[in-house]
């Protein structure tokens, strides 16, 4: 394991991170590789079925212990998480370039995003659980408490291997709840570094259990299990169908945080330097991997012409590379990725787009380095503007009016967000009632944070991650009506 042997802040040996045997029975071992370079990275013991149910049997035994942990315990064994997950950042980071690819300042940034969800639960851990309701009885006296649900599954993908699971994780168990975590094949390594941390933070055995194997065996016992009262999952649309149907049969409290298919819309009023500095971010962060990534833009026709050409300019100028030289752009996570672009770009042509730059892979670099691409007058009918990119491809179409584009925007089976460039407020009023999306963003594309309720419309997905909402998943109302007579 060649790029994590230096990390020292972690103190982690090969042994601690990657035992031969895993916490849960099974068999096999796990190939991790690097994407920049396909180089082996570590392999890692894989669980079973039977590993997926001890791990089961483990949450359940201490729940009964933690759901009564006094709550200002909880939340000193979350502040401490968070403080081992800052002191170790640079290695979180190093592991996450590692097996992710993904370029180390933003491997930086999101580890900071990730304690952020840490530190804000720990604090949320100490807010009041119950509340009153005013009597329609009388002499009565009435009372909603939140309890804990029970053991929660906690299901993550591989494009934010650390805050995935800390945004899901420490809300879990600063409601009481007990976790099981499943975490992508291609990223089980940041997955068990944080598994490591939570046990040095001092929670108990049985609370925090992590679970590396076959995702559709082991989600598959999960679902399945009664025990598991709640399932919270961050991935494609098509598994969260999936798990949504699997869970049927044990009426599992869902949180399901899918696909996205965000237009970004700029008009003819808007800052245009502004509009392309925040298209660049909504494109190409992450590498275009991104569920909030920007995936089809709409631009009003008196600047199109200008905006394909300063978009493109500034397309050009990114750079790419490995991870750990920093560069815009990383590797994309797989093979499969890489074909999903080359597909849609043919498609897009196929169907009259043009070529403004990019377009093809960049053998020179390696087989997972796709270049920037931008399309221009891309149809709507090419796959690309109803199918999730999920890479550095941009395809650009320009509308004539505001009933227009927000009818395009909104003709999608998804609805996480929405980006609105302009500088007239009520055109931003009318816009932001009319689109039919979880989040809109108006001139800005960061939006994200542990305060926020994170999440979507239509099949984007039901629930809220972050904020005072991310705790309802995992706690169920109890009713409470004394009667004093
Ligand atoms: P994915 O759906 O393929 O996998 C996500 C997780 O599901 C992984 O842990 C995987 O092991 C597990 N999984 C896969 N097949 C399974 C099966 N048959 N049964 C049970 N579990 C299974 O998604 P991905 O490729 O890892 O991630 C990319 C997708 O995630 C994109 O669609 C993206 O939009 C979405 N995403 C959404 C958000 C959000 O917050 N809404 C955030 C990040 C990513």
């Amino acid at each position: 394991m060649s790029d994590l042997s230096n990390t020292p802040a972690f103190g982690l040996s090969d042994t601690e991170l990657m035992p031969e045997q895993g916490d849960f029975p099974g068999n096999g071992r796990l190939a991790v590789r690097d994407p920049s370079t396909g180089a082996l990275v570590a392999q890692v013991a894989m669980s079973d079925a039977t590993g997926a149910r001890a791990a089961v049997d483990a949450a359940q035994a201490a729940f009964p212990d933690w759901s009564t942990t006094l709550p200002q315990v909880r939340a000193e064994i979350l502040h401490r998480w968070h403080a081992l997950i800052m002191e170790a950042k640079e290695d979180l980071s190093r592991i996450m370039v590692a097996e992710q690819g993904k370029p180390i300042s933003e491997a930086r940034g999101e580890i900071d995003y990730a304690a952020s969800f840490v530190q804000f639960y720990a604090e949320e851990a100490l807010r009041p659980n119950i509340e009153g309701v005013t009597s329609h009885l009388h002499d009565a006296e009435m009372e909603l408490w939140r309890e804990p649900v029970g053991v929660a599954a906690l299901i993550t993908p591989w494009n934010f291997p650390c805050a995935m699971i800390t945004r899901k994780a420490a809300a879990a168990l600063a409601a009481g709840c007990t976790v099981v975590i499943h975490p992508s094949a291609e990223t089980p390594l940041s997955a068990l570094a944080l598994a490591e941390l939570a046990r040095r933070a001092g929670f108990p055995e049985g609370v925090v259990n992590t679970v590396i194997g076959d995702a559709a065996t082991i989600v598959g016992e999960w679902t399945a299990d009664t025990r598991v009262r709640a399932l919270s999952f961050t991935g494609s649309t098509e598994v969260g169908r999936l798990l949504y149907r699997q869970s049927a049969d044990t009426v599992k409290r869902l949180v399901l945080e899918l696909g996205g298919h965000a237009p970004f819309i700029v008009f003819k009023d808007a800052d245009l330097d502004r509009a392309v500095a925040e298209a660049i971010k909504a494109k190409f962060a992450t590498s275009g991997q991104d569920c909030l990534g920007a995936n089809r833009f709409y631009i009003e026709r008196p600047v199109y012409q200008e905006f394909c050409e300063r978009f493109t300019r500034a397309v050009e100028a990114l750079t790419m590379g490995r991870g750990m030289d920093d560069p815009d752009i990383g590797p994309l996570i797989h093979e499969r990725a890489v074909e999903k672009q080359v597909l849609q770009v043919n498609d897009a042509l196929k169907n009259g787009a043009k070529l403004l730059t990019g377009g093809a892979i960049d053998h020179d670099r390696g087989p997972l380095f796709f270049q920037p691409t931008v399309l221009a007058d891309v149809p709507d009918a090419a796959a690309i503007m109803s199918e999730e990119n999920f890479g550095p491809v941009a395809p650009l179409t320009p509308f004539d009016d505001e009933g227009e584009v927000i009818g395009r925007a909104n003709a999608t089976e998804y609805g996480l967000v929405a980006y609105v460039h302009s500088l007239d407020p009520r055109r931003i009023y009318r816009l932001t009632r009319a689109l039919q999306f979880g989040m809109v963003a108006v001139n800005r594309t960061k939006v994200t944070g542990a305060p926020i309720p994170f999440g979507g419309t239509k099949q984007s997905g039901i629930g809220r991650e972050g904020a005072r909402q991310g705790l309802e998943a995992f706690t169920d109302i109890k009713y409470v009506c004394r009667d004093w007579g």
